[in-house]
């Protein structure tokens, strides 16, 4: 098969890999630097351009879009669509799991566990959105923050008043979560690919940081699923409707709460953690489900 990975990075573990996993199962793949695509959306025969040619046509796209460029690269993937070619995960799931509230609010549409959680803007009653999910001690977090940045845990109801406002001052949108105290600093990344939890890592903060980000500190081990903790997974992936994701998940006393669902999991913690080649996996997926014209909207 011909396959594109859509990176803006070729020397990205991730990338790296998965091009190392294609090409070891006999695969032609070709890293594309998403930005650097251009295309004539109108044409009534759809391509896509890049360094002054027109690219050949590729059985399979994998996109590796990066939070910074979600947009565009959201339509870059839809472009490869029009063109009936097989993209791991589509681009409206895409673009949806970028969404933190959108997400939230269709994973709980669907009973997924999720934290108790309130979404603002300007507040008015800044003590009734905190004590709607619970009161001190919460989590507020901007929603457009990544690696942990903007995560910040607020023990009294006068601290998570402060940084609301603070928050607020800055015309930010937040969400307001109960802190799941009883996580201990950890949470659990699955990996799922086509439906299945391939593998899963638990991620523990640092001392002293209740964050347990990889890039805030936090160290990973590989770790056993309950099987609800495996359904709930599943169930976030197919609700957003994507192929491969990474679903993050904190062990609540009442169960598995899904945190968010990333549509470019990053494969080096989980393949270093676990000893899985989660990339050949994803290229076995591509092999059994890449058909022309079978990208459809997945998803609710
Ligand atoms: P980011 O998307 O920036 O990584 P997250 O929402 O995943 O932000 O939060 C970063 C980390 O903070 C999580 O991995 C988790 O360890 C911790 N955390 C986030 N929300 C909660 C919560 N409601 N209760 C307990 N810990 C949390
Ligand atoms: N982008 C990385 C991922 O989603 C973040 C990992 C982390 O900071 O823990 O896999």
């Amino acid at each position: 098969m011909r396959i594109a990975i859509l990176s803006r990075n070729s020397n990205l573990y991730s990338t790296r890999r998965l091009k190392e996993a294609g090409e070891a199962r006999g695969h032609e793949v070709e890293v594309i630097d998403t930005l650097h695509c251009y295309m004539d959306i109108t044409s009534s025969k759809p391509t896509v351009k890049y360094n002054g040619q027109t690219l050949p046509e590729f059985d399979a796209v994998i996109p590796r879009i990066g939070a910074s460029i979600t947009f565009y690269g959201a339509s870059v993937v839809r472009q490869f669509e029009m063109m009936g070619t097989f993209s791991i995960n589509e681009s409206v799931a895409i673009s949806r799991s970028r969404d933190k509230l959108r997400s939230l609010q269709l994973l709980s549409r669907k009973g997924v566990g999720l934290p108790k959680t309130g979404f603002a803007h300007h507040p008015d009653n800044i003590p009734d959105l905190i004590a709607g999910v619970g009161g001190a001690p919460v989590v507020i977090k901007l929603l457009e923050g990544t690696q942990g940045i903007g995560v910040v845990l607020a023990d009294t109801t006068k601290a998570a008043e402060s940084i609301i406002e603070a928050f607020m001052g800055l015309k930010a949108n937040i969400l307001v979560q109960e802190f799941i105290k009883e996580a201990g600093g950890a949470d659990i990344r699955c990996l799922v690919v086509g439906g299945k939890v391939v593998a899963a890592m638990k991620r523990q903060a640092a001392d002293g940081e209740f964050r347990s980000n990889l890039h805030r500190g936090g160290s990973a081990e590989v770790v056993r699923l309950s099987r609800e903790e495996r359904e709930t997974a599943v169930n976030a992936a197919k609700v957003m409707g994507l192929n491969m994701c990474g679903v993050d998940i904190l062990r609540a006393n009442r169960g598995p709460v899904v945190m968010e669902v990333n549509s470019s999991p990053g494969l080096e913690g989980i393949e270093t953690a676990t000893g899985k080649d989660v990339a050949d996996m994803i290229v076995q997926f591509i092999e059994k489900n890449a058909k022309k014209h079978a990208t459809r909207t997945k998803g609710k």
